[in-house]
């Protein structure tokens, strides 16, 4: 026998027929002598529908306090865990609901993304050890005054590798709607294959560079705490991704996957005095603007001046365009701003990549051989990333994976 926490999504959970779905899965389970804790999302959409009934009734000129929005968005999973266990029971099963405060997860008081402090799980294994399945609510906690909190979006996940963590779990499921984690989105490269394993590190770096399995934040804590997990979907029974600590022989394979991200943009500052103060001249009101940025390439000078460029989300342009407008005049004369979108981001990320020379190397003869000219490039110690025309994201996404070997046998 042993402990499995599980986490369903909201769309794994989207409708009466989806849930029915879930419990007999996690009745499965449990039929088979394990114990399982099922963390669910809200069914899908109805915290986007939540934060839209809230700005209904605030109107524009008001927003709603966080403490109210989290006793709001905290409904939204308490409704699953009714509904989830309500179908387990009459399954000829036996389920109990929880709530995040119920189980004893406990938050601080930064509402709406609260961060988990401490849990206290005694009555999740209060309830396992008389038999039953618990149903837990994902994405809240409380703070130790007993006010509701949430855990940011996309936080059930958070509360499935925490509560993995609490309870020293066997196994911990992250059932979504994707078979697993894919060595490229098969949309666009329909060779792609889904990986047995990835470490965190491979997993966090493909998550920043648009290949979105979930959230971050929830990677990062299983690494911490050593929590292994797999991805797999709720639709079908494929084995999934195992996410665990890396090992000697994932090494051996120089990419783990190729990542892509439309939409982006790029703003270039020419002309600008290579001296101290100007990068932040230039950042600082970009960050006032609250406009997230991500790749920066300055230029070496040779004259004392220089070109800076960055790129950002394609949304976040206008923004950033005229947070910088009043900065330009106090650069110097000649300084010009050029701002395009049309930009997306190619990645290759390996572990492998450590210990392997020529990564970079071959990255750039097959965008070459493929015809796609590389606009920015920048680099970490397990991911090279460049930017190119969206037009041509697909070729490149196909050359790159092709030329590192990762398609299907
Ligand atoms: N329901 C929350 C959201 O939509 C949490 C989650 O789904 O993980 O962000
Ligand atoms: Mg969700």
């Amino acid at each position: 026998m042993s402990l499995i926490v599980q986490k369903y999504g909201g769309t794994s959970v989207g409708t009466a027929e989806r849930i029915r779905n879930v419990a007999e899965r996690i009745l499965d389970y449990h039929r088979q002598g394990h114990q399982v804790v099922a963390v669910v999302s809200a069914m899908a959409g109805v915290t986007n529908r939540l934060i839209e009934l809230a700005s209904d009734v605030t109107g524009p000129d008001h927003t709603p306090t966080e403490r109210e929005m989290d006793v709001l968005l905290a409904t939204g999973e308490q409704t699953t865990i009714a509904l989830t266990a309500m179908a387990i029971n009459a399954m000829g099963g036996k389920a109990v609901s929880l709530t995040g405060a119920q189980a004893g997860i406990e938050t601080d008081g930064v509402h709406t993304k609260a961060r988990i402090s401490n849990i206290t799980p005694s009555e999740v294994h209060r309830f396992l050890d008389e038999g039953n399945i618990v149903i837990l609510a994902g994405f809240q906690g409380r703070t130790p005054e007993g006010r509701i909190t949430t855990l940011g979006r996309g936080g059930s996940d958070l509360t499935a590798i925490a509560m993995a963590a609490a309870i020293d779990a066997d196994l911990c499921q992250i059932f979504t709607d994707v078979d697993g984690v894919y060595t490229c989105d098969p949309r666009v490269v329909p060779v792609a294959k889904k990986l047995d394993e990835i470490s965190y590190d491979e997993l966090l770096e493909m998550a920043s560079s648009g290949t979105k399995v979930m959230q971050s934040r929830s990677v990062e804590f299983a690494k911490k705490f050593g929590v292994r997990f797999e991805v797999r979907s709720s639709l079908n029974d494929n084995p999934g991704t195992l996410v665990r600590e890396e090992t000697m022989s994932m090494e051996s394979v120089v990419i783990r996957g190729v990542s892509l991200e439309r939409d982006q943009a790029k703003v270039t500052i020419t002309g600008v005095g290579d001296h101290p103060g100007t990068a932040s001249k230039i950042f600082g009101p970009v960050a006032g603007a609250n406009v997230i940025i991500d790749m920066i390439v300055q230029n070496v000078s040779k004259t004392g001046i220089t070109d800076i460029s960055f790129t950002l989300n394609k949304a976040d342009l206008a923004k950033a365009e005229t947070a910088l407008k009043p900065v330009l005049a106090e650069l110097g004369e000649s300084v010009t701003m050029e701002a395009e979108d049309g930009i997306a981001k190619l990645s290759v990320v390996g572990i492998g990549m450590r210990s392997h020379a020529g990564v970079a190397a071959q990255m750039f003869e097959t965008l070459s051989a493929a015809g796609v000219n590389i606009q920015m490039i920048s680099t970490s110690e397990i991911k090279i990333t460049v930017t190119v025309s969206e037009d041509q994201i697909e070729t490149a996404a196909q050359a790159v994976h092709d030329a590192f070997g990762l398609a299907k046998a």
